[in-house]
């Protein structure tokens, strides 16, 4: 399979090159030349598979030739073996119509880790064929942090240098990177928000003296690798409730775009998806993308689900790509007026596209606590606030009733224990699985949130090209 760039002017790349590579050249980001389509009977064939071989299954036509069948099959094993249940992303009823699809059974507690597992052994895989040591820099507001650090502590040729915002992410969240020792984990905690951290991050991918000296990749969604890994669990999940013969829909709570676009893609690919239910809180610049065609960038307000507080969703600009007729110069000019002016409107196109498959709702602080009430009360399962913010988007949508409707559930209630008690008055449990992390001595460097202060810092202890 090859690779192009969302803006057009990049050079092509295949897997083992999407995978390494941060942003593209021309600042977009890497989409496949084409989706691969299963025909029915295909998809009704993986009906049953184990996950780690439904996973090789699916993710087989994006991987082309950098990786044989046997080997993407190990590594699918290797990673979904490290999960605290066998069926991987299990589905939880909740009643006749709704479902959870629980994807926090990984090491860290939050879907990142279904991605991110497998992205350390690709890049273990990529990196032991030679080239240049790998320099991950990333910005967190929590989960994708603690998940790619698990993920590469250890692993030779690869340092990880992970900012995030001083003081605002959550003791559990703070502690699971933290309390990684290992000497190629740089945990950075810096002043200022997780925008402020995340521009320094964009600033070092564009920074020519930065990346002519290390090669630097990425371990957010802007990485085309996990986006793929993500799309599995919709085929699990619909399989499971009887697809390809039914249709399902998902509630996906959204910050960057980046789950539900793994959505997007599965539909393309031939899973029956009847609808993609983009979920947000406050900071809802997707709800009025997608119902006004107005992407406009406001300040982001704290929220009780932090790794939703984002105003600029990466991974939107993949799907304007795809539904603009994957126009690259349209698309870098299009960016080129959202980066100057922060504001930007769908074109009709993209706005008819979207709508054929996407709708979208907004809940705010009382409406996340009702739903997180409601199936405390109702069913007895405790979910975390960015789940219950999928499940009040899900129960709003009004989509037919003999049809499924699946809602992502993205973190354990325990990662974000605080914000539940005071919604249900139940404090969840941390899973044995964390062990001693309360106890654990945490390592980390302050540093202030200018790019100077982090680029200087990374160059002193990133291992250079070549
Ligand atoms: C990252 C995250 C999200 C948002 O996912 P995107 O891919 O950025 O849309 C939602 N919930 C939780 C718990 C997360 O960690």
């Amino acid at each position: 399979m090859e690779y192009v760039s969302t803006r057009g002017a990049a050079p092509t790349l295949d897997f083992a090159g999407v995978t390494l590579a941060g942003l593209a050249s021309d600042g977009g980001l890497y989409v496949p030349r084409e989706w691969p389509r299963f025909s029915e009977a295909e998809i009704a064939a993986m009906a049953g598979l184990p996950y780690a071989e439904l996973a090789a299954r699916v993710m087989q036509p994006f991987v082309g030739d950098s990786l044989s069948p046997e080997k993407l099959r190990e590594l699918t094993a290797q990673a979904y073996g490290r999960f605290a249940h066998t069926a991987v992303t299990p589905l939880v009823q909740l009643d006749q119509q709704h479902w959870l699809v629980e994807l926090f059974h990984g090491p860290t507690l939050a879907f990142k880790d279904v991605a991110l597992q497998l992205l350390g052994l690709l890049f273990e895989e990529f990196l032991a064929r030679g080239g240049d040591p790998l320099t991950i820099v990333g910005a967190t507001s929590g989960d994708t942090g603690s998940a790619a650090i698990d993920a590469v502590a250890g692993r030779a040729r690869i340092d990880i240098f992970m900012l995030h915002p001083k003081g605002r992410v959550s003791d559990v969240q703070r502690r699971q990177m933290t309390t990684v020792r290992a000497p190629n984990v740089h945990n950075i905690a810096v002043s200022g928000t997780f925008d402020d951290a995340q521009a320094t991050v964009k600033r070092m991918f564009n920074d020519p003296a930065m990346t002519g000296r290390f090669a630097i990749g990425a371990v957010n969604s802007i990485n085309w690798a996990r986006l793929m890994a993500q799309v599995v669990y919709y085929f699990a999940a619909a399989l499971q409730l009887g697809a390809p013969g039914r249709k399902v829909a998902f509630a996906v709570p959204t910050g960057n775009f980046g789950d539900v676009f793994a959505g997007y893609v599965a539909a393309q690919m031939g899973l029956p998806i009847e609808r993609l239910i983009v979920a947000t809180n406050v900071n809802d610049i997707l709800h009025r993308a997608l119902t006004s065609g107005d992407y406009s960038a406001g300040t982001v307000t704290p929220t009780a689900a932090p790794s939703m507080d984002i105003q600029v969703s990466s991974n939107f600009e993949r799907l304007l790509f795809d539904l603009g007729g994957r126009d690259g110069q349209a698309m870098a000019a299009q960016m080129a007026g959202f980066e100057s002016t922060k504001a930007m409107q769908l074109t009709n196109a993209q706005r008819e596209g979207a709508a054929k498959l996407f709708s979208s709702a907004r809940a705010d602080a009382d409406q996340m606590t009702q739903a997180l009430r409601w199936a405390w009360e109702n069913t007895g399962e405790l979910l975390d606030p960015h789940t219950a913010i999928g499940l009040h988007a899900a129960r709003e949508a009004g989509i037919a009733a003999h049809i499924p409707v699946v809602t992502l559930a993205t973190a354990h209630p325990a990662k974000f224990r605080d914000a539940v008690e005071r919604a249900t008055g139940q404090r969840p449990m941390l899973p044995t699985r964390i062990g001693d992390l309360f106890e654990r001595d945490e390592h980390f460097i302050e540093l202030p949130g200018y790019y100077a202060a982090i680029a200087e810092y990374v160059a002193a202890h990133a291992v250079p090209r070549g």
